[in-house]
């Protein structure tokens, strides 16, 4: 019989619909995957064995009956990021200050992905509070990447945040899993895993019952194994919520169809400031060999210029901290997860949050609450959101003339695991391609293009105008059709 796991979450629906195979076997498969990969893969920091069971027995149920409705994802195991409320199911960021938080309702992502008659597998490992691009900051331990270097058997990161989610997708311990990113945690760890992720514009997924870390940066996506994949999570993910005041009142558009369209005519922008010092050349040729695989579909190269890129960057890690330094005040032991009582309140809050938090939360606190304190905010803060404005500017610029960008996803392949631990800097530097959608608020996806000379992937990223996924999905779907990406990690972990 023929893996089960090792479907696309397309063609895992197709079985489904013929009734090739059931839901609970699809499901029980996914689960025996599940308990022999994550000693080694850590993927997952609760697995729903018997809740999974019992939504793949009413889908099958559903299906069973004439005349039933059925939804998009009928069926379907995915894995859950544990940045979003799920009900009944511990949540915890993957931070030691929420204890055993489980929470008592669902995402609004979530409770759509369930509607279509998902069935859940889990929740993902991350790093905690999503800040990081290596899933070493996790309470619960680092994700070792599916992908190896050669003959060389040290554990690589499968990056971050969203590390279970993309580790997970890759190692098909689900079909698709769901993510979050604020700086580019969908978008590098899919790139460090040969998976598909997608940010998309500000406002699409609802934040809904998502663990807050910036919440004018953070948006929900999906990371998969194919951009059609991703569009059909993106599409049941996404939509009005009125619960999230910054969720778009906008009907959502078939992402699917969209991979279907031809690039044709289309004119992509490649924009000179994203080629940095030290980028290794293979990560060069790759983007120019994405530029000519364009080219050869039909589509317009245009040399573009974003000249506030060089500030993305520092401008990201003021905004970034600042917000989450206000969002994490709530955690002060009285009102959710774990607490440590001290001689009164005060000593209570402060011994809670420094045993609760971890270094790189605490340093983001530290640096956030700095750059709004008085005195400070005018030289940082508002500097910073000065600059934001600029670099979104660039963008609406060069979206006069481009209908596109093509960029690198990330400045490098997965690094091993300890390898970047002393300066925190070596890490945010990961983000240096992906923070500039978040701060201009477009959608952009990271599509897997080809392996590095020690057999790593590369991910080549596609950015596109606000609102407008349908065409990044269909440059994304027209890299992925010429690049033929289909290799796939040795399964050491089995
Ligand atoms: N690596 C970035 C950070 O640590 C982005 C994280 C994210 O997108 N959640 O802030």
């Amino acid at each position: 019989m023929t893996d089960l796991t090792a479907l696309s979450l397309i063609a895992a629906l197709d079985g489904l619909a013929k009734k090739t195979f059931s839901s609970e076997e699809l499901t029980n498969a996914f689960l025996d995957a599940i308990d022999k990969a994550n000693p080694h893969l850590n993927a997952y920091v609760v697995v729903t064995h018997d809740k999974a069971r019992a939504m793949a027995k009413a889908s099958d149920a559903r299906r069973a009956k004439k005349g039933a409705a059925l939804g998009a994802l009928e069926g379907a195991p995915l894995g859950i990021k544990d940045l979003f409320c799920t009900e009944g199911v511990r949540t915890t960021a993957c931070s030691n200050i929420l204890g055993e938080f489980t929470p008592t309702y669902e995402s609004s992502v979530t409770a759509n992905l369930w509607r279509e008659g998902a069935v859940m597998l889990g929740k993902l490992n991350m790093d905690e509070f999503a800040m990081g691009s290596s899933n070493e900051t996790s309470r619960f331990g680092p994700v070792a990447n599916p992908w190896r270097r050669g003959k060389d058997n040290s554990n690589l990161t499968p990056g971050g945040s969203s590390g279970g989610s993309a580790a997970a997708t890759a190692a098909n311990l689900c079909l698709a899993a769901t993510a979050t990113d604020t700086g580019g945690s969908i978008r590098q760890p899919a790139a460090f895993t040969g998976t598909v992720g997608i940010k998309p514009t500000y406002g699409r997924c609802s934040r809904w019952g998502i663990v807050a870390f910036a919440s004018s940066l953070d948006q929900a996506g999906p990371i998969a194994k194919t951009v059609e994949d991703a569009a059909l999570m993106l599409r049941s993910m996404c939509g009005h919520d009125p619960k999230d005041s910054t969720s778009l009142p906008l009907a959502v558009p078939d992402f699917v169809k969209a991979c279907g369209r031809s690039v044709k005519g289309l004119t992509i922008g490649v924009p000179e400031e994203y080629r940095v010092d030290g980028m290794p050349g293979e990560i060069d040729a790759l983007w120019a060999q994405g530029v000519a695989w364009l080219q050869a579909a039909g589509a317009k190269i245009k040399s573009i210029s974003l000249p506030h890129t060089k500030y993305a960057l520092p401008c990201y890690y003021i905004i970034a901290p600042a917000e989450a330094s206000s969002n994490l005040a709530r955690y002060d032991g009285m009102r959710y997860g774990a607490r440590v009582s001290g001689k009164d309140l005060l000593s209570s809050y402060e011994a809670t949050r420094a045993s609760g938090f971890g270094a790189e939360v605490q340093r983001r606190v530290l640096i956030g609450t700095y750059v709004l304190s008085a005195g400070y905010y005018d030289a940082y803060y508002l500097r910073a959101q000065k600059v934001r404005t600029r670099i979104a500017e660039d963008f609406r610029t060069a979206f006069a003339d481009v209908d596109a960008i093509l960029t690198p996803a990330t400045p490098s392949a997965a690094f091993a695991i300890g390898e970047r631990g002393d300066d925190p800097v070596q890490m945010y530097l990961n983000d240096i391609f992906t923070v500039t959608a978040n701060l201009a608020g477009l959608p952009g996806i990271s599509v897997p293009a080809a392996l590095d000379s020690r057999g790593l992937p590369l991910g080549l990223q596609v950015i596109g105008r606000a609102l407008d996924e349908e065409t990044v999905f269909a440059v994304a779907a027209a890299l992925e059709k010429a690049a033929g990406f289909n290799a796939k990690p040795d399964a050491w972990w089995r």
